[in-house]
């Protein structure tokens, strides 16, 4: 189920370079680089897992934890704790996921639109 040439595979990996905001053992953020929002951060697992299903299916509750805990310290990080911010997980096909590489899209630094939630 996951394909380890996907882009973010390659950025672990070191293949292609990012804006990093954030790493630990467990996760890696950068900035994404086609921002939806003034502020727009990725935060993705080292683990190799191809979205939110097959986390939430495959993984352990602490890499759960782990995980949900790392976004809200890159959240912090940002400075989007007193204003707010969206967490955006697609999930397959008909979500538009692009990068089969489970990950968490942080956006925020301004009002967001709510038209399509
Ligand atoms: P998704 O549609 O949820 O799979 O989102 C994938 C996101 O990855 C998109 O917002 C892209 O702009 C972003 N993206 C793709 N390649 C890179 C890259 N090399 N560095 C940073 N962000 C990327």
């Amino acid at each position: 189920m996951y394909d380890a040439n996907n882009v973010f595979a390659k950025i672990l990996r070191g293949e292609i370079p990012c804006n990093k905001i954030y790493e630990d053992e467990k996760v890696l953020a950068f900035y994404d680089i086609n921002p939806k929002a003034k502020i727009h951060a990725l935060v993705i697992t080292k683990g190799m897992y191809a979205n939110f299903q097959d986390f939430l299916e495959h993984s352990s509750d602490k890499e759960i934890t782990d995980f949900f805990r790392a976004i809200v310290h890159v959240v912090n990080i940002l400075g989007l704790k007193e204003d707010g911010y969206r967490i955006v997980m697609n999930t397959g096909k008909n979500s538009g996921q692009e990068v089969p590489h489970l990950h968490a899209h942080i956006l925020g630094g301004e009002v967001l639109p709510t038209d399509s939630l």
